[in-house]
């Protein structure tokens, strides 16, 4: 794993006074590694970079050195499919809500893990649950707090779901792990990137998709009862890539299977993937 500078056997060398471990106090990124390569990696590390800002703390290198850092562990782990897991925590200091003094230094740590890719549920779509969004106000921080997304995401494995799809009041935010689209009568609509979201990478390479290939993409918030309504719903994350949603609580989505705009959608985010690598 990677230990602040440093590549290290160890897996446990959390300092108890971590504020990563004790207020959440940190700021995280997965990214996926397709045939031995992270994909899309300057945009996972400019948006740390972006959340890093939005919670005043001070990444402890470049981009570029912890891009470096991050390929290294790729090769050395010997990964193919799976992610790359990295966090950089405000640091360890004895426990005050206030930011330490300036002598103490952000702790990154990262890790790979193998994962197969969802191929198959991304051919077949899965189920979703709805479940009111009790986030804070800015979820377009991929910060490290993130027991109301965990709870929202037992409950969907509760019921057998592979997401639970948010919503404050009548209208649908994204999922506890991912954004969500819709598609009504051939076009396409998303939550906008503001603060009641994160902006997956994923998603915005869904809208570029989108944009090349002639479909009508509107960002532009939409009711729980506009989902439940909808031709077509799918979600986008990191290594999920896009996932077919068929069932949303007891409701089927237009024929229960996989529609076209979506199966259009898949085949060129894989292609799209296929040319990086
Ligand atoms: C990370 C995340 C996503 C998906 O972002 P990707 O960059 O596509 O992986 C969506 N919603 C939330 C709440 C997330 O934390």
């Amino acid at each position: 794993m990677l230990w602040n500078d440093q590549i290290v056997e160890r897996r446990d060398c959390i300092n108890i006074e971590d504020r990563g471990y004790q207020f959440g106090d940190g700021i995280y990124e997965v990214i996926g590694v397709y045939d031995g390569k992270p994909l899309l990696l300057t945009e996972h590390m400019e948006r740390l970079e972006r959340s890093a800002r939005e919670v005043q703390l001070t990444l402890p290198s470049s981009i570029s050195n912890l891009k470096n850092r991050l390929e290294d562990l790729v090769s050395l782990n010997e990964l193919e499919e799976g992610i790359i897991y990295m966090q950089v925590s405000r640091g360890a200091a004895p426990r005050w809500h206030e930011f330490p003094a300036d002598d103490i230094s952000p702790v990154t740590i990262a890790y790979t893990r193998p994962e197969e890719r969802m191929t198959t549920i991304e051919n077949q779509g899965a189920t979703a649950i709805l479940t009111e969004d009790i986030r804070w106000l800015r979820c377009d921080i991929k910060t490290l707090n993130l027991l109301p997304n965990v709870l929202a995401k037992q409950k969907a494995v509760e019921h057998q779901a592979i997401e639970a799809i948010l919503h404050r009041g009548e209208t649908v935010t994204e999922a506890s792990a991912s954004n969500v689209f819709i598609v009504k009568d051939g076009e396409l609509y998303t939550h906008p990137a503001n603060n009641f979201i994160l902006n997956g990478i994923t998603r915005k390479k869904v809208l570029q998709i989108c944009k090349e290939s002639a479909l009508k993409l509107h960002e532009e918030t939409y009711t729980v009862t506009d989902l439940l309504e909808a031709d077509e719903v799918f979600i986008t994350a990191t290594k999920l890539d896009v996932i077919p949603i068929l069932k949303v609580d007891e409701h089927t989505i237009g024929t229960g299977s996989p529609g076209k705009v979506t199966k259009k959608i898949v085949k060129a985010f894989r292609a799209l993937y296929e040319q990086e690598v």
